[in-house]
């Protein structure tokens, strides 16, 4: 008989959440591996918000309504209200579970019949979720272990081991540490790596998929913790992936599909327009996203045509500030004159509103309102949908001890003060109040 593997991503506590393509593509990944060398996998993904018995417990309840979807992949989830937590008492906002209602959580649990558990993490602040998986998981399966993996895990490795207390943690790239723990379990070991080929779940993609081309970035901007989660840029097999998303589409008809990509454009020309011309080619009527961003500076007329070409629906840029100097001290990703240049190209080919978007950070330690404010006001001008990346200190970055020492909050005891809702890095030349201001200023401006 095949050993079992029950994959499991977990709910979300915060005040607000938006399944902004939020997939669990690690586990996916791992999901695959497993898989091909003989396991047999499920999935419980706890955000499905099409998940039937939810759906049938809460219609017919007064006031409910399904959770509302865009239709390409993003939108919102079930939720519940909760008491906050001791911790977040002071933060005017509604603490909220959001994913599949715990009892119903714990059946389709009790439900499998595991070898072994895999559990994935994310933001270090939504950790409730994954104690919540583990409890359940050791509720109805005890002595099966349940293995947590992924980014908290491995930016918190103690924190996970002492709070969610799974049997095992596995910090940093997944092989190695799951190879040698399903070996010590006693079950069979896959051969070959974690590739960047997913396993074919529906509810792994909900209404759009996701995929990755290249792992890791060449970049070390000062707030991110990409070098900490994958510390090699490695470029992607453009073939490769242009097969597992034909197969992916043929499969699930999925037309949405999000990069993961933290440097889609690096080695575009190596990378990125083979696996273009090839999607073009294929004649699959697909649009792709970019939640994460992507680089300004490798952005040119030949980039954004073909981008275009092979469906890009919209273009999410990481601008940060309007400051030169910013730029030099933070993350030596882009100037001004690179901006303006992307921004006049974009106008041509009629991108406008929503879709030349950029992000510009707020919130950093010692940051001054005035730095958001030009900022904003600079990208709308000249003609950018702008978006306010509300810093979150991550432990392990260049920026973690500063802002260590900048909050009032014990951010390296709490993972809750890590959620920029708290304002952990709030002074008085940047306060709760000014965000909240800064935030009419996103948007498109008036003149676009
Ligand atoms: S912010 Fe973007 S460019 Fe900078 S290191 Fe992170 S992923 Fe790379």
């Amino acid at each position: 008989m095949k050993p079992a593997a029950l994959l499991i991503a977990p709910p979300v506590y915060d005040f607000a959440f938006y399944d902004l393509f939020v997939r669990p593509y690690g586990l996916l990944r791992i999901g695959h591996w497993l898989e091909e060398g003989g396991y047999k996998v499920n999935l419980i993904n706890s955000l499905d918000p099409r998940d039937s018995e939810t759906m049938e417990r809460q219609t017919g309840v007064s006031g409910w309504t399904p959770p509302g979807r865009t239709g390409h992949g993003t939108g919102k989830t079930f939720r519940r209200r909760l008491e906050s937590p001791e911790a977040l008492k002071s933060t005017p906002r509604a603490w909220t579970r959001y994913g599949i209602p715990e009892e119903i959580l714990g059946r389709k649990i009790a439900a499998e019949q595991p070898d072994v558990i895999l559990v994935s993490s994310t933001m270090t602040y939504w950790y409730p979720g994954v104690r919540e998986i583990v409890r359940l998981c050791r509720k109805h399966h005890p002595g099966i272990p349940v293995v947590v993996g992924g980014i908290y895990a491995t930016l918190m490795t103690d924190h996970c081991r002492d709070i969610c207390e799974p049997d095992v943690v596995v910090a940093g790239p997944a092989l190695t540490g799951l190879k040698v723990n399903l070996d010590s379990f006693g079950l069979p070991v896959p051969g070959g790596e974690i590739t960047e080929e997913c396993l074919i779940r529906p509810v792994g993609y909900l209404d759009g998929g996701v995929l990755r081309l290249n792992e890791g970035c060449p970049f070390a901007c000062r707030y991110c913790a990409s070098r900490l989660i994958d510390p090699r840029f490695v470029p992607g097999d453009p073939d490769r992936q242009f097969s597992f998303i034909k197969k992916l589409h043929d499969a699930t008809g999925l037309a949405n599909y999000a990069f993961y990509d933290d440097a889609l454009l690096v080695n575009k020309e190596q990378v990125l327009f083979p696996f273009l011309r090839r999607i073009i080619d294929s004649g699959m009527k697909l649009s792709f996203y970019t939640p994460n961003a992507i680089h300004i500076r490798h952005l040119d007329e030949e980039t954004i045509d073909l981008m275009l070409a092979a469906g890009f629906a919209e273009f999410r840029m990481g601008y940060e500030s309007a400051d030169d100097a910013f730029h030099e001290r933070m993350d030596g990703k882009i100037t001004a004159a690179d901006f303006s240049r992307v921004m006049a190209i974009l106008k041509t080919r009629g991108m406008t509103g929503d879709r030349a978007a950029v992000y510009v950070l707020a919130g950093l330690p010692g940051q001054y309102r005035s730095e958001v404010e030009e900022s904003l006001t600079r990208a709308r001008e000249a003609g950018a949908f702008t978006r306010m990346a509300h810093y979150s200190p991550v432990p392990g970055t260049a920026l973690w001890a500063e802002s260590c020492r900048a909050s009032r909050y014990p951010l390296d005891k709490e993972p809750l003060f890590h959620n920029n809702s708290v304002f952990p890095l709030e002074w008085e030349g940047l306060t709760r109040g000014d965000i909240l201001d800064l935030k009419k200023l996103t948007g498109s401006s008036a003149a676009t």
